[in-house]
């Protein structure tokens, strides 16, 4: 079954985001943890993850992807913006398994002058404090378009902190398309080849979701904007290599275009026509 989605407003609630994405035609869907600039989050309200649950399970939303707030950055030379990505993404697991057996996905940060190997180490340092054995949630490392000093801009970078991280079994990667053309990776012409690096550099088991997004720059240009499907650089025919691709099609894919939920929904049934099962 083709998963489907895309990004929505958590301010009312799981409830609401499970009704509202199937009324826009999917059946998964992402929403930010907090406020995505950070600070701090609602309480959980048990009788409202209840009946998401419910729902949930009566309308096949198998899976949703929660997202980090943006401006956590786990590297950064400054020690408390570092305490707050730690602390912040510790509450959000807790909060986690309030819907248990899900997503997480954080930018894995920007090393500002320190250099990549000290941000890797800096993040993978997070990670080995916040993650918990008995947790069901799997972390994602957004694969990053390399703008600035953003780490996760090769699939190398990603392995270095996966390999520095003792508990491997709750990591896994989200690819964003948008993102990784802009990084050099060519989605476009040679998907196969792509998908063939991935595979030997982390390994296609890691891969637990797909951003879906077109880019407003061309190739490898490290800008990060995100487009409309089939507006872009990367353009509509890819697109559909993308979700058709026998190694992606089982993934959950997200929208993170740039729409209001009417524009969504026009896309998700676009994808969805395209999608064969
Ligand atoms: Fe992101
Ligand atoms: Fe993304
Ligand atoms: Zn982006």
């Amino acid at each position: 079954m083709f998963k489907i989605g895309c990004h929505l407003s958590t301010s009312k609630g799981y409830e609401h985001m499970g009704k509202e994405i199937l009324s826009l035609g999917g059946n998964t869907f992402q929403f930010f943890t907090r406020n995505p600039r950070g600070g701090s989050a609602k309480a959980i309200d048990e009788a409202d993850v209840k009946a998401f649950i419910e729902l949930a399970k009566g309308n096949g939303i198998d899976v949703i992807l929660a997202h980090a707030p943006y401006t956590l950055n786990a590297c950064s030379a400054d020690e408390s913006t570092r305490t707050f990505a730690k602390e912040t993404m510790a509450d959000d697991l807790v909060r986690m398994e309030y819907t248990p057996g899900n997503l997480y996905n954080f930018h894995p940060g920007s090393h500002v002058k320190q250099g990549v190997d000290v941000g890797i180490d800096y993040i993978a340092a997070m990670l080995n404090e916040v993650l918990k054995p008995e947790q069901t949630t799997t972390v994602l490392l957004e694969t990053m378009a390399g703008k600035g000093t953003e780490i996760g801009r090769s699939f190398e970078e990603l392995r270095a902190i996966i390999d520095k991280v003792e508990l491997k079994d709750h990591m896994g990667v989200c690819l964003d398309t948008c993102h990784v053309y802009d990084a050099g990776y060519d989605i476009v012409n040679d998907l196969d080849g792509v998908l063939t690096h991935f595979d030997e550099v982390i390994g296609l088991d890691r891969l637990r979701a797909i951003h879906m997004n077109d880019s407003k720059n061309p190739f490898e240009s490290h800008k990060d904007r995100h487009e409309k499907i089939g507006e872009g650089s990367i353009g509509f025919d890819a697109m559909v290599r993308i979700i058709n691709h026998p190694k992606l099609k089982h993934l959950p894919f997200f929208l993170e275009t740039p729409n209001e939920l009417e524009g969504y929904a026009k896309e998700i049934a676009m994808l969805k026509d395209a999608y064969q099962e």
